[in-house]
């Protein structure tokens, strides 16, 4: 077989694996296979015990593995590690380095080919080849041993760190599985697993003929009126914990199922001789079939829907437990949502008290799904990659969201440390609550004003309960992502003017729809090679005049008589957009004066989220009014790593010195031009951080509500002056973790370590 197609088979083999154990075995098996070698084995570092363990084989003695095990150093594997580099040999049991186990059978074996397995550096295996016999390997399969080593890196280094080593190397595996994902919303929890299985695509459905149509009739109708109950309770359920936009969503899947068509249609279908599934296939599919073909991007997306609620009859009519299945089934005990993804209904039908913790094995920290997560205070984990129901089902997990770690199946060692941090975060909680009403002051009296971020109307009464000082993000395309239309201008206004009136005479900073990126609109679909570096923020509305334009006109009416809103502009990246918003703004003013609207000119100010913005700061600062950090886009950007990409997003890091450099900039610059700064990015969560923004002299840090006590706790403990001469010490260190270091030191000392877990 050739070297790439044997990779291409060993990857998409492995997709159909549950377990690292059976992808180890898969590896070894193949690549023997294809090098026609008589042994493939894999070693990997075990760090605690400082040594090389065998972890599988194709050939040497099975009841080796877990037992051969190289210190680190010694034998020809040590020999890889120490020199990084290949090793081939013609008789390996001639090389000064060889090492003999009698437990592998070895001693039959003579030519060697051994390669490391490098990740992010580091060696993290070695693949070995052994033939009985002397055998002089050749350039090419040199060059396939490391061709498939490379490739190997990533899955082996995700089996490492979903499974213990010891794990697979002893009998009596633990069947505890530890996964990294990405943040979505910070908390510590503990539930029992309710794993929703993605609805079977109904287009798979093979056609059948029935035996009794009547029975199938009724079968039919029967599944179609327990969907629609579904529907129906899921909405009265979140009635009143979610805001009006989310649960209008309910609405329109009931309109649909409601349509006379999908009913006449499939009964007539099953009267043809049709079962009531396959016939309720073709009648979705041709409905769905239907959208699919218009040119109008919001009645294409509703192809989706349907298609989805077909699944959901479906898989009544087969009695699938399956995703959405709804309030009936309705965990009576703290409960962890796990799925691949998850809609914003399927997570509304499920917000009760109950739900602790939202796991998706795709999706990304800034997806509505974590958007919601956060609003609703429940820990979130995305992008784990797949993980197997079997496995986890029904049993218990804690999720660490701060660190973004799942893990299934624990230990009641495990469960019970984590009951204690709940315990220990509950305790803080409780004793931040009395700082409510205190101001955000230094204990040399430096104020620092700390707003909420908010999006959703659910999220108004959390800030203010917190004593948010102000709105400092508003996220504006968030009820664009729950409506499933553009919002009409009326809409807007009603929607903008109540987190305005909520607030008031509190200031409100209103960014404009900031889509792209990972932020999709349902019904305006477009899909970029490069979506960061594309139609996002700024670009995108003003490249779409009139949603910009309505969208101006429902901020500035929402605003009349109630004059606490500023306006924001995301993903500014020069300075034509600035002025080319001005303009639109003058044109939405002179509109509106026109129409008889009092409004006034608010304050305009732009994120700094791009590192061109952060360049030309000095231009940008002449033509407005305050400026706004957004650290997430910045870190981002600035260091080229997708935050939502699990392969890079360890690099992500806001304490990187290049992101504080640049911040410390935009401080500096923005306060030459007497400009105030905020901060509303994750960073300005992480108490560790804000020492180094105190010291900046941020003005604003803006937030999740859920973060505010906390962070006013570490603004009251510390002094301006020591801020700042911290700030002078951090400047001058070179690396992440000397950063992270030397700031967790300071706030263990300030008597703030039990924060440290929450920021980090
Ligand atoms: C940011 O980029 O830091 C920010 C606050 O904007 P968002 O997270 O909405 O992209
Ligand atoms: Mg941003």
């Amino acid at each position: 077989m050739e070297p790439l197609q044997a990779l291409r088979k060993i990857f998409q083999e492995a997709g159909e694996l549950s377990s690292a154990d059976e992808l180890l075995h898969l590896i070894v098996a193949r690549v023997k296979e294809t090098t026609r070698s008589d042994v493939c084995s894999i070693y990997l570092a075990d760090e605690e015990r400082d040594d090389w363990v065998l972890v599988a084989t194709e050939g040497l003695a099975s009841t080796a593995v877990g037992k051969v095990r190289m210190p680190t150093g010694e034998g020809l594997v040590g020999h890889i590690c120490k020199h990084q580099s290949l090793l081939s040999l013609k008789d390996g049991s001639k090389h000064p380095s060889y090492r003999y186990f009698p437990e592998s059978g070895e001693e039959h074996f003579a030519g060697f080919l051994g390669v490391p397995v490098i990740s992010f550096r580091k060696i993290i295996g070695v693949l070995v080849i052994q033939n009985k016999g002397t055998r002089c390997f050749s350039a090419e399969e040199e060059a396939f041993l490391i061709t498939i080593a490379a490739q190997l890196a990533g899955p082996l280094k995700t089996v490492l760190t979903q499974e213990k080593l010891s794990a697979l190397t002893t009998v009596e595996t633990s069947d505890q599985i530890k996964v990294q994902g990405i943040k979505g919303a910070s908390g510590i929890s503990i539930g029992r697993v309710h794993y929703l299985r993605a609805f079977k695509d109904l287009s798979t459905v093979k056609d059948q003929l029935c035996e009794d149509e009547d029975a199938e009739i009724v079968a039919f109708k029967g599944a179609l009126e327990s969907v629609k109950l579904e529907i129906q309770a899921g909405g009265d359920k979140i009635e009143s914990s979610v805001s009006q936009d989310v649960h209008a969503l309910f609405g329109v899947y009931l309109m649909m199922l409601d349509n006379d068509m999908i009913v006449n249609e499939t009964e007539s279908r099953i009267r043809e001789g049709l079962t009531a599934s396959s016939a309720l296939k073709h009648t979705i599919e041709k409905h769905a079939q239907e959208f699919d073909q218009m040119d109008d991007v919001y009645l294409r997306a509703r192809a989706e829907d349907i298609r989805h609620l077909g699944a959901r009859i479906y898989a009544r009519l087969n009695a699938h437990v399956s995703a959405g299945s709804l309030s009936a089934d309705m965990p009576e005990e703290p409960f962890i949502l796990v799925a691949k993804s998850l809609s914003i209904t399927e997570i509304a039908q499920f917000a009760v008290d109950n739900l602790v913790g939202i796991v998706c094995m795709e999706g990304s920290s800034l997806s509505h799904t974590a958007v919601l997560a956060n609003a609703l205070g429940v820990t979130a984990v995305m992008g784990i990659g797949d993980i197997s129901r079997k496995k986890i089902d029904q049993r218990l997990a804690v999720m660490d969201g701060y660190r973004a770690q799942v893990i299934f199946n624990a230990t009641d060692l495990m469960q019970q440390e984590y009951r204690r941090l709940i315990a220990q975060e509950k305790k803080l909680v409780r004793g931040l609550d009395k700082l409510k009403d205190l101001p955000a002051e230094t204990t040399d009296n430096h104020r620092v004003n700390l707003y909420a971020n908010t999006g959703l109307l659910a999220d108004i009464s959390p800030g203010l309960e917190r004593g948010a000082e102000g709105v400092g993000l508003y996220r504006s395309e968030i009820p664009f992502m729950l409506h499933d239309t553009f919002p009409t201008e009326d809409e807007q206004t009603k929607i903008y003017g109540e987190v305005l009136k909520a607030y008031a005479p509190r200031s409100v900073y209103m960014r404009t729809l900031d889509i792209g990126g990972d932020k999709a609109l349902p019904y305006f679909g477009f899909t970029e090679e490069n979506p960061y570096l594309g139609w996002r923020g700024i670009r995108f509305t003003l490249d779409n005049g009139s949603i910009f334009l309505t969208q101006i006109r429902a901020l500035l009416r929402a605003n009349v008589g109630i004059e606490n809103m500023k306006i924001m502009l995301p993903m500014v990246s020069r300075i034509e957009e600035v002025d080319a918003f001005r303009s639109l703004l003058d044109e939405a003013i002179a509109q509106l004066k026109e129409e008889g609207f009092k409004v006034l000119r608010p304050s305009v100010g732009i994120m700094i989220e791009v590192p061109s913005a952060m360049m030309i700061l000095e231009h940008l600062a002449k033509r407005v009014d305050f400026i706004s950090i957004g650290s997430n886009d910045l870190t981002q950007y600035l260091l080229a790593v997708d935050r939502n990409n699990p392969k890079v997003s360890s690099l992500y890091n806001f304490l990187n010195p290049a992101v504080i450099y640049s911040i410390h900039r935009i401080v500096r610059i923005a306060h030459q031009y007497r400009l105030k700064v905020s901060l509303c990015g994750e960073m300005g969560t992480d108490p560790a951080a804000v020492l180094l923004l105190l010291g900046m002299g941020i003005d604003t840090l803006s937030m999740s509500a859920f973060n505010l006590p906390k962070i006013k706790w570490v603004i009251r403990t510390f002094s301006l002056k020591r801020a700042e001469s911290l700030l002078t010490k951090v400047l001058a260190l070179e690396s992440e973790e000397s950063i992270r270091e030397v700031l967790e030191a300071e706030l263990m000392q300030a008597g703030l370590g039990g924060l440290i877990r929450a920021g980090s």
